[in-house]
């Protein structure tokens, strides 16, 4: 007896080499049988996919989460999570040394979603989406706190937030990042490192990115991540001259992994830049945050801090999201980036660079039954990059239902962009 059967759906699961119709059973929150047909009378419900897509519970690897805690920065974790289509969120850089406990109790043991992090290297956390640079110098980081922290949470801390961009390197070099590898090689975590400008560089020094890549790359070792590759702010992957530089070539050929990290760093010519160069990225975090979905008070035009804006402007803005993980999705398949490659960077991709691959990332008999149903659908699209740029499409994603553990979430997160139907013809 089945307590749930998902019935007649394509399965894409990419780490289980599997990709055709097959059914999925569930009993106690976790996956019982993938079968190519089971009969439905063993189940108490019936969930028809037949047309839709039935993938592991998807993980973006890019949320900011900590709601309450990080300003209007952190977004509710079901609203990025189960009620968009996504089983599993890892905040990136929320949570610090300090304020990592309110992060289990009030955000992690609270959600529906399953909630991971990278904690922030830096002893004040992703406060304010980093607003006040002050606080991101290489005092303000501390390896023994952060050491202390991990150890007692290796079940929800995943690795360390990072920066390497010229607002800091004009500050302090690259002294705040050798201080985080140096944590992040005693607590055996990798290192998720933010690329392009974050906050504006100090006055009267000038960076030269090329300069900032060429000192930032050797600190990387094998496993830490880059996110942010086709942001059009200097010291991404692409230069102004459009070449990539071969040191970030190089840092990849050794291992380091690349995160699309959507959010306001997805240049469409740039992403175009990158994957004709035949690189291909791993991951695809959202990056969706409460100033690219709400209206945005501290991010300008630019997608950069504007420290001349009132704070509370924002409050009660109207929600107005133009991308949610699923539609990333569908920007990579855009791009040329082949459906199965992206379905693995929201699963089994995902759940390594995390290094929950014993737990997540695939559909498997006795796993927990987190499962994506999505509906696929395919015309005549133009997409917008977060500079404007428009670009053609032809596929779309859109979450139908959520499973976690084996229950139901319809996706009616105010974070899903308003859907829209392919134009004629
Ligand atoms: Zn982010």
């Amino acid at each position: 007896m089945f307590d749930l059967l998902v019935k007649g759906g394509r399965v894409i699961d990419p780490a289980a080499k599997r990709d055709g119709k097959f059914d999925v059973a569930i009993v106690n929150g976790r996956i019982a049988a993938i079968e190519k047909a089971i009969p439905e009378r063993g189940a108490k419900k019936v969930i028809d996919a037949a047309g839709e897509l039935v993938l592991p519970g998807l993980i973006d690897t890019h949320a900011h989460v900590y709601e309450h805690v990080s300003g209007e920065f952190g977004l509710n974790p079901d609203a990025v999570g189960v009620k968009a289509g996504v089983t599993a969120v890892c905040d990136q850089g929320g949570p610090s040394p300090l304020t990592f406990g309110g992060f289990r109790k009030f955000i992690a043991e609270q959600a529906d979603t399953d909630v991971y992090c990278f904690l922030s290297s830096y002893l004040a956390g992703g406060l304010y989406g980093h607003r006040y640079v002050d606080l991101y110098g290489p005092t303000g980081i501390n390896v023994d706190a952060i050491a202390s922290i991990v150890e007692p949470n290796r079940d929800i801390i995943c690795g360390l937030k990072c920066h390497a961009e010229p607002g800091g390197f004009s500050r302090w070099g690259v002294k705040s990042l050798k201080k985080a590898k140096q944590a992040s090689r005693k607590i055996g975590l990798p290192m998720y490192v933010h690329l392009g400008t974050l906050w504006s560089v100090k006055d009267g020094v000038t960076v030269d990115p090329a300069k900032l890549v060429k000192e930032f790359i050797p600190l990387f070792d094998k496993g830490d991540i880059l996110a942010h590759p086709f942001t059009r702010h200097d010291g991404g992957f692409v230069s102004p001259e459009g070449k990539i530089h071969p040191l970030l070539i190089e840092a990849l050929n050794r291992g380091v992994k690349l995160d699309v990290g959507r959010g306001a760093h997805f240049s469409y010519p740039n992403a175009k830049a990158v994957i004709e160069a035949g690189i291909r990225p791993d991951t695809l975090g959202a990056d969706l945050h409460g100033y690219n979905t709400k209206a945005a008070y501290a991010y300008n035009s630019t997608g950069r801090f504007d420290d001349n804006e009132d704070p509370g402007a924002a409050k009660g803005a109207d929600l107005s999201p133009t991308f949610s993980l699923l539609h990333c999705m569908a920007e990579m398949l855009a791009l040329g980036l082949p459906l199965d490659h992206v379905v693995a960077m929201v699963t089994c991709n995902a759940a390594e660079m995390m290094g929950k691959q014993d737990k997540l990332g695939t559909l498997a008999v006795g796993r927990g039954a987190d499962i994506s149903i999505v509906k696929m659908t395919t015309g005549r699209y133009t997409f917008t990059d977060a500079g404007g740029v428009t670009f053609p499409a032809t596929k779309r994603l859109r979450p139908t239902l959520t499973i976690r553990k084996g229950k139901l979430f319809e996706p009616k997160s105010d974070l899903l962009p308003v859907w829209q139907r392919p134009q004629a013809a």
